[in-house]
């Protein structure tokens, strides 16, 4: 008989994958190393058929879209600028909650005009923009939103907030609430058919785990 079908999963180090583990845990697979600590790209894991790639959290998306990992985990914020067709997102993990929000210093949004806006989040802030009938010019930038506003170079950003201290430290206040983010395991849809006991049995599995159960795949 056929052994069981290989099954490849796109994480990315830091939070999502600190917050991975215990649920792979509780499914019964333990990765060979730390990616934290360990330069590997692709992991092993005790179960021979099941393999991890460790990518930049904003390629999780494409690497699952395109085939070239079955599953991944990704944030809500990551899958909403992702335009990407290709995706199942069956399962919320309720892991590295955080909201989307628009900051800036208090009263920020409320000028006349044209508001600049600086974010990471492209697509989402032109659409909640867009959707409230309020011009926004939005600026790219790949990192330390916070910055933009203190210098001139924008009114208010679009970023992800967790405890809010980065905002505060910054002078800069939460100014408009966009979408609770939590990250969500994203299937490819080839591999759910063609692979389907293996995505099925893990899904269930990381399904219990997420509701506190430990039936391991
Ligand atoms: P905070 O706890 O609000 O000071 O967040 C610290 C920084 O971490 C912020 O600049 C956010 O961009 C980032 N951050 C917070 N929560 C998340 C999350 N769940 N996923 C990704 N980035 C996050």
């Amino acid at each position: 008989m056929a052994g069981p079908q290989n099954l490849t999963i796109a994480l990315s180090k830091g939070r999502i994958f600190k917050d991975t583990l215990p649920l792979l845990e509780r499914v019964g697979i333990r990765p060979s190393d730390d990616p934290d600590t360990s330069r590997k790209l692709i992991l092993d894991t005790n179960e021979p058929h099941i393999k991890l790639v460790i990518i930049r959290a904003s390629d999780v998306p494409t690497y699952v879209e395109y085939g070239a990992a079955d599953l991944g985990v990704a944030g809500k914020d990551v899958l909403m600028e992702h335009s990407g067709e290709g995706l199942y997102e069956p399962l919320d993990l309720g892991i590295a909650r955080c909201r989307l929000m628009v900051a800036g210093r208090p009263g920020a949004a409320d000028g006349p005009g044209r508001l600049r806006v600086a974010t990471k989040y492209v697509h989402s802030a032109r659409a909640f923009f867009a959707a409230k009938g309020v011009q926004a010019e939005v600026i790219k930038l790949y990192g330390s939103m916070e910055l933009a506003p203190i210098v001139g170079l924008a009114d208010c950003i679009v970023d992800v907030v967790d405890t809010g201290n980065t905002l505060k430290a910054n002078g800069l206040v939460p100014l408009e609430h966009m979408a609770d983010i939590s990250s969500r395991l994203v299937v490819n849809r080839a591999s759910m058919k063609m692979k389907h006991e293996a995505v099925k049995r893990f899904i269930a599995a990381m399904r219990d785990a997420v509701a506190g159960g430990t039936e391991e795949v």
